[in-house]
């Protein structure tokens, strides 16, 4: 991992940093790029325009570690609000969970309650997709992940690729036909838990991509969806799709708001199926550091906004 990144990654944990970074004004402009704003409303209203250029959304609220019950009942309380809101306006978009945020830490059951709730209210057609957290907590994501899906196949995981444990996970789970957003995965960890070089998590990548379509064609797989921004890597799944005869509209490719726009409009122009996570609340700062570690030259952005350009 480069040193840029790695210092990026440990200041995304830093709570004197957080504190102050959230109260400057060319730090908040800076952040405005990856998220329409910190309300509801903004992530919505994103949501409506994105529909307009046939691009789908996903929208994660970003809160705060939850540290008794009361907090991951008022998470759950605020999904709830999303879902209703998002049905009442007939809007296709879906919503991302952090398991955490739902009590992971206090109870797995507490935990798996709160998302079953938030399945209760969502239309089965939708996906419920669960983020994946760093790799303390993946064994419990995917417990809690088994335990919804045996119930609501409309349940999704997010696989990281830079993992070495997740061709055997997708192993594990295919005989459940899961729904499986792929990442490359966003956190620091060791060696001797993920792989460090980029060349060698693309071809993770790649290869848990294979595995994917394949599974969705064969019925093993509900859902796959590519999350990643990598135009080569997209293009190499594109390639695979078309010379497997898997049609456009069944390869799916989800980005974070603002970043490749351009690439999200041509996806969907060209008859994929092109996704966005749109992010918003008011504890974006680690998302955004983790933002800017995944590629350091956004660093540019914050500098500009700091000259006042
Ligand atoms: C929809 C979605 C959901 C996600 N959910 C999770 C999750 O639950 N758990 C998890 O660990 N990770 C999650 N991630 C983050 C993911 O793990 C990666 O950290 C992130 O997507 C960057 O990797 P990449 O695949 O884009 O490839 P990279 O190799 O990092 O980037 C490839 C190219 O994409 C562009 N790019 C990438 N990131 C940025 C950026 N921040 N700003 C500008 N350009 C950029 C650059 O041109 C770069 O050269 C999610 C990502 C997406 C898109």
């Amino acid at each position: 991992m480069g040193a840029t990144r790695a210092l990026l990654l440990a200041a995304s944990q830093n709570r004197f940093l957080r504190e102050r970074a959230s109260r400057y004004a060319f730090v908040k402009k800076s952040v405005s790029r990856f998220m329409p704003g910190e309300t509801l409303d903004e992530a919505v209203a994103a949501a409506r325009k994105l529909m307009q250029q046939n691009i789908g959304t996903v929208l994660t609220h970003l809160g705060e570690n939850v540290s008794d019950a009361q907090e991951a009942e008022k998470v759950t309380a605020h999904y709830l609000q999303v879902l209703e809101k998002l049905h009442r306006e007939k809007l296709e978009t879906e919503i991302s969970v952090k398991l955490t945020q739902l009590g992971l830490d206090l109870s797995p059951e507490l935990c798996e309650q709160n998302v079953r709730r938030l399945l209760d209210a969502e239309d089965p057609a939708k996906t419920l997709w669960i983020d994946m957290e760093a790799s303390g907590y993946v064994d419990a994501t995917l417990a809690v992940y088994r335990q919804l899906l045996a119930t609501n196949a409309n349940t999704g995981i997010c696989l990281q690729a830079y993992l070495h444990r997740t061709a055997v996970d997708v192993e594990a789970l295919l005989p459940m036909k899961p729904s499986v957003r792929l990442v490359k995965g966003a956190y620091a960890e060791p060696a001797s838990i993920a792989m460090q070089s980029k060349a060698v998590i693309d071809a993770s990548y790649f290869t848990l991509a294979q595995k994917l379509l394949r599974g969705q064609v064969s019925g093993n797989v509900r859902r796959a969806a590519f999350a990643t921004h990598d135009a080569k890597l997209i293009g190499n799944i594109t390639e695979f799709a078309s010379a497997e005869k898997i049609s456009k509209n069944e390869v799916e490719v989800q980005m974070l708001y603002g970043i490749q726009r351009a690439e999200q409009v041509r996806l969907a122009n060209g008859g994929w199926r092109s996704g966005v996570l749109v992010a918003y609340g008011d504890y974006w700062y680690p998302w955004f550091m983790r933002r800017l570690a995944e590629r350091p030259a956004n660093l540019w952005f914050v500098v500009r906004n700091l000259a006042g350009n």
